[in-house]
């Protein structure tokens, strides 16, 4: 088996959301009414508008060609005006905006870029499983920043050994967070920024769920004052906009980093079709727009539905500030993969282990609100009748 596998393949972890994806397609195969709240893709469709606007552009043919280098310069001041209007930061469209096939491929690519062999990676536990992965492929070491709840589900960065900050070299956040859900006050950015100071190392903060809030608008690590010389932030347009299958995000902030990214982009891939870029154009001058607030209040509905249906199926949980996500403490004490595999077998219902997203993630269940109000309320009453 795996006879053409580097040994770089064997250090990674199992990728989580291929193994519940199996077990689901075979319950499935079964005939078995699965309600699935496992993968955060959205279940609506991309934005009208947005899909409108492709459709125009995707009949021009000065987007054929191959869309090399940081993206078209109107997609970046695009993003420029995004980030002044929502965040009031500066940014300059040609050295501190860089075009993504997508915010993951940026952050995992990232670690190639700035991080050398042997060097450490701060990495949130639990946390988006790209994190660790780009660090292993690039030679750093992952090193796990406990979450937890009794500290907001942000770092302490006090906690982290005087050896370990020594070797570090870059820090990954993720506010809001997957999979927690929680929001970082703009007093732990600055924390963080003096942090990274301190010790000279990079941070690269994932903001994919920025415009998916319910109270408190969430705030960006660019608004802290000299954020720019040590900070990144990656944005997408995936979960703003419904448009997870187009590949299209961007990352700001420091020029040098972003060019050292730049560089590895521009020998593994060939930009974001031009198409796609004059979409998401459309798409970042409507961020604010009523049609994202209606996908919210969306959310919003069926968050309050999950809420009440686990509260009165006897759970623990609290409503999610952000993210289309509910972070569920597990049932009577039980460990998390036995919820999951026991919610499938018994109410054919799929919710994600938080072990798989790290040991700190142990004890709870990631519920994703990709799922219809009604289907919500036929879950909580099918997960009320297990016996815990
Ligand atoms: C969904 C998600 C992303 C990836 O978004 P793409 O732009 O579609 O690659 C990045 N980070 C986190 C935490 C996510 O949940």
């Amino acid at each position: 088996m795996a006879t053409w596998w580097a040994d770089r393949l064997s250090n990674l972890p199992p990728y989580l959301f291929a193994e519940i994806d199996r077990k689901k397609r075979a319950a499935r195969a079964a005939g078995r009414d699965i309600i699935d709240f496992g993968v955060g893709d959205p279940d609506q469709p991309t934005l009208t508008f947005i899909v409108d606007r492709m459709a125009e552009a995707i009949r021009d043919p000065a987007n054929h060609p191959y869309a090399l280098g940081a993206g078209m310069l109107t997609f970046r001041q695009a993003a420029a005006e995004f980030y002044a209007r929502r965040f009031s930061v500066a940014l300059d469209p040609d050295r501190e905006i860089l075009a993504l096939v997508g915010s993951k491929e940026g952050l995992g690519h990232l670690p190639t870029a700035v991080v050398n062999p042997g060097e450490t990676v701060l990495v949130p536990d639990p946390g988006y499983p790209v994190y660790t992965a780009g660090a292993l492929f690039a030679g750093g070491v992952p090193y796990a920043m406990p979450l937890r709840e009794q500290t907001g589900w942000l770092p302490v960065l006090a906690d982290i050994p005087r050896d370990v900050r020594r070797g570090a070299r870059l820090m990954y956040l993720n506010y809001p967070n997957n999979p927690t859900a929680a929001c970082a006050p703009l007093s732990f950015f600055e924390e963080a920024v003096a942090f990274a100071r301190e010790h000279h190392l990079l941070i690269a903060q994932d903001a994919p769920y920025s415009e998916l809030y319910y109270g408190d608008r969430p705030c960006s690590i660019m608004q802290v004052a000299g954020a720019k010389e040590v900070a990144v932030e990656f944005h997408s347009l995936s979960k703003t906009f419904n448009m997870t299958g187009w590949r299209v995000g961007f990352a700001v902030g420091n020029a040098d980093a972003l060019a050292a990214l730049a560089r590895v982009k521009n020998n593994l891939d060939s930009g974001v079709f031009q198409a796609v870029q004059h979409a998401a154009v459309t798409a970042l001058r409507r961020a604010d727009g009523p049609e994202v607030r209606e996908q919210v209040s969306l959310y919003h509905r069926r968050r309050d539905a999950l809420v009440a249906g686990l509260r009165g199926a006897g759970w623990s949980v609290t409503p999610p500030p952000a993210t289309f996500f509910v972070w569920a403490k597990c049932p009577n004490g039980l460990d998390s993969m036995t919820v999951a595999s026991r919610a499938l077998d018994e109410a054919d219902v799929v919710l994600i282990p938080g072990a798989g997203f790290g040991a700190c993630g142990e004890g709870y269940v990631r519920l994703a609100l990709t799922v219809s109000e009604e289907r919500i309320r036929e879950a909580a009453g099918r997960l009320a009748r297990i016996r815990w």
